[in-house]
């Protein structure tokens, strides 16, 4: 059977046609600046259109969504519910939800008789308990409000994990590592037994490592700060923690292997900041894992740059852990997720 993969971001549509069982790659496009000023591309529908892509030819399709929510604990078969379901999630995805429900609804228009399946970025973190999901601030803005930690990334972590624990030679229920996705965006997850048990993404993707544009943990009474001392409206806040901040932010540039070929002192300064805060994170969580299989590097700077995991992995107390590098394949997890639902 052919299952096509949709990862439709907020400018973005990566499509990937699979031949399965074996994931033969039958096909791959990548639409670029949708909706963006002087593009081509108007909207995810015309993305889609844009794809050489006969859909009568295909079986199902994968959809992957940004944000599951509390309910979406797994990959589910897509019916109006779901689209609901996503739809009221989308005032905690604001830029991805309503992108990747366009992509379901044009391809329902486009094939309305094919199975599509939404596989959730949240869903591998369900299994955080509350101790690591809940954050220390009022408890009715977790009951009320949904302020939690959700995780993001998780299909990446989740293919990592079955991975690792082929080369490890483990059962994936045996399996205890820290994962660690360096893109331009990047979180780190502890593993415990084959599950997500604590992961750097929080409340949205902006928690956690220090990124290609994006701050990741920072004191939060620099908002108020910002807000109130130098009178930054909260869009501008948004704009700064988000797009001008990380890698970008230190040095002028959010491209590791530009960075690392630079020899000022601002590019040095911000690959240490970034390599200190990924030590901070895997101490935290080999204390929380206790025992430690493997440190996993992935995502295009822990799977290219032996800069930077040599960097990290140079320190006293990670000298006898093993650390390993895997290529992700998010598409790849995605596919494989459908065929699970659909055999159900
Ligand atoms: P995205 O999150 O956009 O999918 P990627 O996983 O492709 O990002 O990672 C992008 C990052 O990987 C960039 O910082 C890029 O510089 C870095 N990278 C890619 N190849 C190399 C390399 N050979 N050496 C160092 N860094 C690299």
């Amino acid at each position: 059977m052919r299952v096509a993969v949709i990862n439709a971001g907020s400018s973005s549509l990566k499509f990937k046609l699979f031949a399965m069982p074996g994931a033969r790659v039958l096909q791959s496009e990548l639409v670029e600046h949708i909706g963006e000023p002087n593009s081509p591309i108007a909207n995810h529908f015309e993305a889609i259109e844009s794809l050489h892509v006969n859909f009568a030819k295909i079986d199902a399709v994968g959809h992957r969504v940004v944000h599951g929510g509390e309910k979406f604990v797994s990959s589910v078969l897509i019916n109006d519910e779901v689209i609901q379901a996503i739809r009221e999630l989308i005032p905690l995805a604001p830029l991805h939800n309503p992108a990747n429900l366009e992509g379901i609804k044009v391809v329902q228009k486009k094939a309305p008789n094919i199975p599509q399946i939404a596989v959730f970025d949240t869903a591998f973190h369900a299994t955080l308990k509350k101790e690591a999901f809940v954050y220390a601030l009022p408890y009715e803005l977790y009951e009320k409000h949904q302020i939690r930690r959700y995780g993001f990334h998780g299909t990446s972590h989740a293919y990592l994990l079955q991975q690792a624990a082929l080369l490890l030679e483990k059962k994936v229920e045996d399996t205890n590592i820290i994962t660690l996705h360096l893109g331009n965006g990047a979180s780190a997850c502890a593993i415990k037994n084959g599950k997500s048990c604590d992961t750097s993404m929080g409340f949205t993707p902006l928690e956690g490592l220090v990124m290609g544009t994006r701050s990741g943990d920072i004191d939060p009474a620099i908002i108020l700060y910002l807000q109130e001392a130098l009178h930054v409206k909260p869009n501008e806040i948004d704009a700064i923690l988000n797009k001008k901040s990380g890698l970008l932010g230190l040095c002028g540039e959010n491209d590791v292997r530009k960075i690392q070929s630079r020899k000022d002192d601002a590019a040095k300064l911000a690959l240490d900041i970034m390599v200190r805060r990924i030590q901070k994170y895997i101490g935290a969580y080999m204390v929380v894992l206790e025992d430690v299989d493997a440190i996993v590097f992935s995502g295009g700077i822990g799977e290219n740059s032996a800069y930077i995991r040599e960097a990290v992995m140079n320190n006293k107390i990670l000298k006898n852990i093993k650390s390993i590098v895997i290529k992700t394949d998010e598409e790849l997890q995605i596919v494989n997720e459908c065929l699970e639902v659909l055999k159900k």
